[in-house]
């Protein structure tokens, strides 16, 4: 065989020669190059396990291991900032593998011309956000790039935590038919707080993200002895992308019914407005537990003693026959039902 003709090639990537902003947008184009391109040139049962962390035995002690990158358009916005951000955002990563965040790296690519002020704040925040969890952040990383290269500042962030020995494993492999989908608070704060400061747009009152650190809140769930089957934060497209992942990793189908998922009215109204679908926009401080549907109410109890989970609901059901190319499937309000897509293009870009 040639140099030429390797056959562990992986497919193409449809028909983009380049990559487009929708393919860093947690919809359709950024599963593509997950799947043919990412997945396949690493491959390793770890990263298939599809996992918000991947989850490494290291001397019979499971450590949980995830890392991820902010590029969010304003830095500060309501309810938080970029810092904020990138160290919530690592610790609910980690929280959804069921470990208990210990380490944080923190990485910055600052441009040329940054405000000396906004940096000091924007790490003020991240170690303040890191001590309240009672996380360190024991290494990292500054760059620094020419004027208009960068945007401000990006901050990657990677993340180690530990999960208990006896804990059985929070993956979607986990997931059974009549499994209750649960939500811990209202969506699509995030999204539409970025957007709408972007914008410029004139609210009554300002929406403030949902940014939050989770780990506390998930720990609390999991010590109360619920059977938690599958845990993912959701962050870049929303509720949907986050089930329909989940129903395609586990081989499942989703029912879910519109009309108990919580969005507060001034968030529908600018998704309204602006012609979103709540389901499809990122949240920085929600997630969806899957339990048995028979510990449903006593998960939703417990979720509900903790301020961040206090909106916590049940919005459906896991059932066991899938229809490969639409798992997921909504009972509108309206009665009809509808099939829950993954986004095909990019609707909020630079979000997180
Ligand atoms: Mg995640």
């Amino acid at each position: 065989m040639s140099a030429d003709m390797d056959l562990s090639c992986p497919a193409p990537l449809g028909q983009y020669e380049r990559i487009l902003m929708a393919h860093g947008g947690g919809g359709q184009l950024m599963q593509q190059l997950l799947d043919r391109l990412v997945q396949p040139v690493f491959d390793n049962p770890a990263l298939s396990a599809r996992h918000d962390s991947a989850v490494i035995d290291c001397g019979g002690q499971r450590i949980a291991f995830t890392t991820d990158s902010y590029v969010v358009k304003p830095l500060f916005f309501p309810g938080g900032d970029i810092g904020k951000l990138a160290v919530c955002g690592t610790l609910n990563d980690l929280a959804m593998a069921g470990a208990r965040p210990l380490w944080l790296s923190a990485a910055l690519i600052i441009e040329e011309g940054l405000p000396v002020g906004d940096l000091e704040q924007i790490l003020r925040s991240m170690a303040a956000t890191a001590r309240t969890a009672g996380v360190a952040i024991v290494t990292g990383d500054t760059k620094v790039v020419e004027r208009g290269r960068g945007d401000g500042l990006f901050i990657n962030t990677a993340g180690i935590g530990l999960i208990e020995p006896g804990r059985p494993a929070i993956q979607p492999a986990a997931v059974r038919a009549g499994d209750a989908i649960l939500v811990s608070g209202d969506l699509g704060r995030h999204g539409i707080a970025i957007m709408a400061r972007r914008e410029g747009l004139d609210l009554e009152t300002a929406i403030e993200s949902d940014c939050a650190d989770l780990s506390g809140l998930v720990l609390d769930l999991l010590d109360s002895g619920i059977e938690v089957h599958c845990l993912r934060d959701l962050t870049r497209g929303g509720l949907a992308s986050a089930l329909i992942e989940i129903a395609e990793t586990a081989g499942v189908g989703m029912q879910l019914d519109e009309e108990s998922i919580p969005v507060r009215e001034d968030v529908a109204g600018v998704c309204e407005l602006l012609g979103f679908d709540p389901l499809h926009v990122a949240n920085e401080g929600r997630f969806a537990a899957l339990v048995p549907g028979d510990q449903a109410e006593r998960a939703l109890a417990r979720l509900r003693q903790h301020p961040l989970g206090a909106g916590a609901a049940g919005i459906g059901r896991v059932t066991g026959t899938a229809q490969p190319a639409a798992p997921v499937h909504v009972r509108t309000r309206y009665g009809t039902e509808r099939l829950l897509l993954r986004l095909s293009g990019e609707q909020l870009p630079r979000i997180c």
